[in-house]
């Protein structure tokens, strides 16, 4: 019976730090108790099969030092393996392994820690540089030299601490994400001398360009038919925004087509009331990557609208492209660009306006409607165009592959927001 009570008490002992952990997905557990070994492992099985190997390995790899270390012992020793698991924007899965090793022998507790990050899309393990360049490392290694040796700097190996911080990934194999930051872990015998618990620094997300998927709005999750493809986006090269305005239209198909052949996207700001007689040309403009902005239900003049009138232009939209697609934008171009503090105000979206004029609204040429965009064009220009005229989409033939030759990334106009906030932040960093 003393027996029985003593093992129940252990279990509760080492997996008590386990509570705040939700599992979702299922736990391998051992709990193994003798005269003198407590042995206690937790770890999740996350049926990504190449994840699941890479952390079976090393959760033998502990488990058999510890017992090479301390199996001739006849003195008490402990083994403790516990884990964290996060899911980040439904997409990235992070798990940390911690190890615990005491024992009479040991001066000391040893704790180690294995990280893995897993992109569920790709179901592919990923590393810190999926995440972010060498030129961006080097940026932070500054942020994060302060932080160690602030933190810990009583503790810091000198010798060991310079060599660790060159710019080199190998080195920082340890991290997982959150909302807000980048967290960096060190085993304690890597960077400090009679210090037992993981090392750890916080990096904030705004201090880094990181390479994460961009914001474009917010998709519902039962509507999981339309899946935006992949883009990657390099803010340190030119870029430059596509604009539609007031369609769907017989013509917007075309275009549509055109823009996947060219492979680039777009943004189109619809206006609500046609969008029903065009459902699959909506739902086709987010497959293959495009925006969908909102541009009123009815075109009227928004800023000569009342309250209640202006709200109904808004939502009405808002409601029919979500309904449609389960995606809510989260951009707006105001009719007849005009715009307002309290039209601001009121329109709980991002107003996006453009720096180019294509004028293919009037110029009844392709050509002259060409050269008016090509010369006026230069890094992050937003071409206003309009889906709506055939010689719109024999101009788009002419300006796309010029832009292309010219070495300018489209993106769409929340990743043109996103790329200014990226240049911003690391110029106030330089
Ligand atoms: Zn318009």
């Amino acid at each position: 019976m003393k027996k029985l009570t003593l093992l129940v008490l252990s279990i509760i002992l080492f997996i008590g730090c386990e509570d705040k952990v939700v599992v979702r997905e299922k736990v391998k557990t051992m709990i193994r108790q003798n005269e003198y070994q407590k042995v206690a492992i937790n770890y999740p099985i996350t049926n990504y099969k190449e994840l699941d190997e890479q952390i079976k390995k090393d959760v033998d790899h502990d488990y058999q030092k510890f017992q090479k270390d301390t199996k001739s012992l006849s003195t008490p020793s402990e083994f403790n393996l516990s884990y964290t698991y996060n899911i980040l924007h439904e997409r990235y899965m992070m798990i940390t392994l911690s190890t615990m090793i005491q024992s009479d022998a040991l001066e000391h507790t040893n704790n180690s820690i294995h990280t893995y990050v897993l992109d569920q899309k790709k179901e592919k393990i990923l590393t810190l540089e999926d995440f972010i360049s060498k030129e961006e490392l080097k940026k932070i290694m500054p942020l994060m030299k302060e932080a160690l040796l602030s933190k810990y700097k009583d503790c810091i190996e000198m010798e060991n601490f310079s060599e660790m911080m060159a710019p080199n990934f190998d080195h920082f194999s340890l991290f997982t994400l959150t909302e807000d930051y980048l967290i960096l872990y060190y085993n304690p015998e890597q960077l400090t001398i009679g210090y037992e618990d993981i090392v750890s620094i916080e990096i904030p997300l705004d201090k880094i360009g990181l390479r994460i998927d961009f914001e474009r709005g917010v998709f519902e999750e039962e509507h999981e038919t339309i899946s935006i493809p992949e883009k990657v986006i390099d803010p340190n090269k030119k870029v430059i925004a596509l604009t539609f305005d007031d369609g769907p239209s017989y013509y917007t198909d075309q275009i549509l087509k055109l823009l996947q052949k060219e492979e680039v996207t777009a943004t189109f700001f619809l206006i609500g009331n046609k969008i029903n007689r065009y459902q699959e040309t909506v739902q086709t403009m987010l497959k293959n990557g495009n925006e969908i902005g909102n541009h009123s239900f009815s075109h009227k003049w928004l800023t000569k609208l009342d309250d209640d009138d202006l709200q109904e232009e808004i939502i009405l939209t808002q409601d029919t492209i979500k309904n449609l697609t389960g995606f809510t934008p989260r951009v707006f171009r105001p009719t007849y660009g005009a715009v307002n503090d309290d039209l601001k105000h009121q329109v709980n979206l991002t107003p996006i306006m453009w720096t180019v004029d294509s004028s293919d609204w009037k110029i009844k040429n392709a050509n002259t409607i060409a050269n008016r965009v090509l010369e006026s064009c230069q890094d992050t220009s937003i071409i206003l165009m309009h889906d709506t005229h055939k010689r719109s989409y024999e101009a788009l033939k002419i300006i796309i592959p010029s832009l292309k030759e010219q070495g300018y990334q489209f993106v769409t106009a929340s990743e043109l927001e996103t790329v200014k906030k990226i240049r911003a932040r690391a110029k106030l960093d330089a």
